[in-house]
């Protein structure tokens, strides 16, 4: 035999029943973004390089040491399979004009990549739901966002008490530069207690090493100067103006002055959804405002805000806490006792399915169609809430039989071939889970 060969570490394949969870939970969400007028959006998973470079900023986690990173083998290019989403979308827009017309709201369901250390609710690939409100300066389009996410977690059924939103504001270049300074100072005051990553960023970019994961670093950072104190009247107007708006609708907040993300392209709000039931994997949904990404990389000045889910966290943390979707099952299963049944048999599932009807036919090897006893086993296992039976005796009468599998009763019932049409919608469950 051939080496066995596997996925790449931190990779994830999904097969059913899992995969079944998956689309229950994008179902969800293209609902919701129906609800709320977003606009689906795909861009590439590979990118130039300088994207995320220009884009997150030189001095982040995911620029100096996640990407995958590689020459294009062709031509030399540097390319980067896409760590996030924004910079790519934002990237398109720019490229296509796409904004000529007038703001956009869009969302992507995205496929990202990031060389970390692989962990429950951390992966090398992973996946997010990402929303983008394109050419809106906000604060309503903020708490639009913000919304958007509790309305989610309400149709996943996560109880309000395992989430929580904490919220920031990053005001403005002008307001960090203070701030920074400030910050230095009181890193240079504690430069023993600095991790290397922190030493190495005192200069470049000391607002990273609030966004620190050490614990050894906590009390340092925690003990920081805070932006909040550095705020102008504008931007301290903005957060106001959202929080005003979240008040209105009665969804509670914390503010957390040490909340920074790890991208450099915000600013004004950033926020994050957390969760108590993920360890220190326990941010499920983090965003905020980036009015200076579009000119960084080569735009118009255009206002802009977004958030991004993690999707395999999301359904951690529904497997944690909610009720589980029911796995789908098909409406029918299809016995063929016979091979000669065959063609009756397929051209009825034909019609069915083409009514609307989830049919599953019984699969067999071009010989052997199985017992009807193994052939109904497997119709049990397969939730189908009824089976068609395509016997001799039935076909000659121009019938099949449909047998109830899940209502108890066994009950059997012959139905004219000929007339498909007028009984299909009768095989048909009430869509489950919608
Ligand atoms: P963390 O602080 O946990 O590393 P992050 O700040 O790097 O998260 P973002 O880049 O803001 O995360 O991405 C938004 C969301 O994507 C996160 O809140 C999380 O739910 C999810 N996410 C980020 N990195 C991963 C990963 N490696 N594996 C799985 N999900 C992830
Ligand atoms: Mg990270």
């Amino acid at each position: 035999m051939a080496d066995k060969l596997n996925a790449v570490k931190g990779m994830n394949d999904i097969l059913p029943p899992e995969s079944a969870r998956w689309e229950w939970f994008e179902a969800k969400v293209r609902a919701l973004m129906a609800r709320y007028g977003y606009a689906n959006v795909r861009t590439p998973v590979v990118e130039p390089t300088a994207l995320f470079v220009r884009g997150l900023g030189e001095v982040t986690d995911i620029v100096e040491k996640e990407m995958y990173s590689f020459e294009d083998s062709m031509n030399g290019d540097r390319l980067t399979l896409r760590p996030e989403a924004t910079a790519g979308i934002v990237r398109a827009m720019i490229e296509h004009n796409a904004l000529y017309n007038g703001p956009m709201r869009v969302w992507s369901n995205v496929s990202l990549f990031r060389h970390e250390r692989p962990q429950k609710g951390r992966y090398r690939q992973f996946h997010q739901i990402d929303v983008e409100a394109l050419g809106f300066a906000g604060p309503d389009v903020d708490a639009e966002q913000i919304l958007m996410c509790r309305a989610l977690l309400l149709d996943l059924g996560i109880p309000a008490e395992h989430v929580w939103l904490e919220l920031n504001s990053l005001g403005q270049p002008a307001e960090r530069t203070a701030h920074r300074a400030a910050l230095i100072a009181h890193f240079e005051a504690h430069a023993d207690a600095l991790d290397d990553d922190a030493k190495r960023r005192l200069q470049s970019n000391p607002l990273r090493i609030l966004d620190s994961k050490n614990p050894a670093m906590q009390a340092i950072v925690e003990a920081a100067p805070q932006l909040m104190d550095f705020l102008g009247e504008a931007s301290l107007a903005h957060l106001a103006a959202v929080r005003a708006a979240l008040d209105a609708v009665g969804l509670a907040y914390r503010i957390n002055p040490r909340l920074v993300r790890g991208m450099d392209y915000y600013n004004l709000t950033v926020f994050e959804w957390v969760t108590d039931k993920l360890g220190s994997q326990g941010t499920v949904c983090g965003g905020g405002r980036y009015d200076g990404l579009f000119e960084q990389l080569g735009g118009k000045p255009t206002p802009a805000v977004g958030w991004g889910m993690g999707v395999e966290r999301m359904l951690l943390l529904l497997e944690a806490v909610a009720a589980q979707p029911a796995v789908p099952t098909v409406d029918v299963y299809a016995i063929v006792p016979v091979a000669q049944a065959l063609p009756t048999a397929l051209a009825t599932c034909e019609a069915l399915r083409a009514a609307g009807v989830e049919v599953l036919m019984h699969g067999a090897g071009a010989e052997s169609w199985g017992s009807m006893k193994s052939q109904f086993k497997k119709a049990d296992a397969s939730g189908a809430r009824h089976a068609l039976i395509f016997g001799a005796d039935e076909l000659a009468r121009g019938e099949v039989t449909i047998k109830a599998l899940r209502d108890g009763s066994g009950a059997q019932t012959a139905r004219a071939l000929s007339e498909v049409a007028t009984w299909a919608a009768t095989l048909q469950s009430p869509a489950p889970n919608h």
